[in-house]
């Protein structure tokens, strides 16, 4: 018995686990430099109305590492989180974004999008994050209206006193919120009613089998009545084809971003896209 104890003691050094540790904290040390060598990115989507009239972006950050190219922030995001390398790397975000913005206001072509930003329960937890973010939109003299954060309903559940009373603070600012991936996680009615949101950000996993599956159609229909009688704007991400976009369309879906529009752009190639001549086509 001693022997099979003495075994399970030293499981933690099994291959299989010890290369899962090797693999996080080469990811980490990778992180680490990635910040200290500017390998961070961000790229913009396009988010659109029901007239195809574009009204704002999602800033989505990307990681390029000079060999290994992009590595895909599914897959770095949670050991970011783990880390805490989420904090400075959120930080940087957040600096890029509003200098983004200072230089889209100077542009009439641009000067009237909003940006969505992702911000992660733990850096939106942070004390100072209130601070932190009112001396950026100073310092960098941007309109705070056109700076909305996406915050998922795991963020704000966690901590719901203080993360409300964060939102609120900010939202006296005019800094809009946007409860991404809706639909998956647990918020209740009552919390959604209390909650300082401008908008719902439909999860695409919904939106993904729109046309052929019966049960996703009627909850992005109960999201958007939702949202709407909650005085909400909803948005679809994740719409690919132009089935999905009549639907929500059809259903009163307020605005629209995905691959049918565009895909997330680097900022020069988000710049090409929106001078392009309008066209009918989607
Ligand atoms: P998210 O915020 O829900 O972002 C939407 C994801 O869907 C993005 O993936 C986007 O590229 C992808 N997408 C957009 N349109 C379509 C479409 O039509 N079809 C499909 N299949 N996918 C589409 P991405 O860029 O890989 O980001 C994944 C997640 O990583 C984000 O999900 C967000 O949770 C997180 N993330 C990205 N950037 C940041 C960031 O700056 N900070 C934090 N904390 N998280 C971030
Ligand atoms: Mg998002
Ligand atoms: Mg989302
Ligand atoms: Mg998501």
């Amino acid at each position: 018995e001693a022997k099979t104890a003495g075994r399970n003691a030293v499981r933690f050094f099994d291959p299989a686990m010890q290369a899962i540790l090797v693999v996080r904290m080469l990811m980490e040390s990778n992180l680490r430099a990635a910040l200290a060598n500017n390998q961070f990115q961000l790229h913009y989507q396009v988010q659109v109305n029901a007239d195809g009239k574009l009204i704002g972006a999602e800033a989505l950050l990307r990681w390029k590492h000079p060999d290994r190219g992009f590595t895909s922030p599914a897959d770095f995001i949670p050991i970011a989180e783990e880390t805490g390398l989420i904090l400075p790397i959120g930080k940087w975000v957040l600096e890029t974004a509003c200098a983004q913005l200072k230089k889209w206001e100077a542009d009439p072509d641009t000067a009237e999008l909003t940006l969505a930003v992702n911000v992660s329960a733990k850096q939106f937890q942070q004390h100072d994050f209130v601070d932190t973010l009112c001396d950026m939109v100073s310092r960098h003299q941007i309109n705070p209206t056109r700076l909305k954060l996406e915050l998922t309903e795991s963020t704000i559940l966690d901590n719901v006193d203080a993360t409300t009373e964060k939102m609120h603070l900010l939202k006296k600012i005019g800094i809009a919120f946007s409860m991404d991936d809706f639909g998956t996680g647990y918020s209740s009615l009552a919390y959604l009613q209390r909650l300082p949101l401008n908008q719902l950000k439909i999860d695409q996993s919904f939106v993904r089998d729109l046309s052929e599956d019966e049960n996703n159609a009627t909850i992005v229909r109960a999201i958007i009545s939702l949202g709407v009688n909650l005085g909400l704007n909803v948005i679809a991400e994740g719409v690919e084809t132009k089935a999905q976009r009549a639907f929500l369309i059809a259903h009163n879906c307020y605005a629209f971003q995905g691959y049918l529009f565009s895909r997330p752009l680097p900022q020069e190639g988000f710049l090409a896209l929106i001078k392009e001549p309008a066209s009918n086509d989607t």
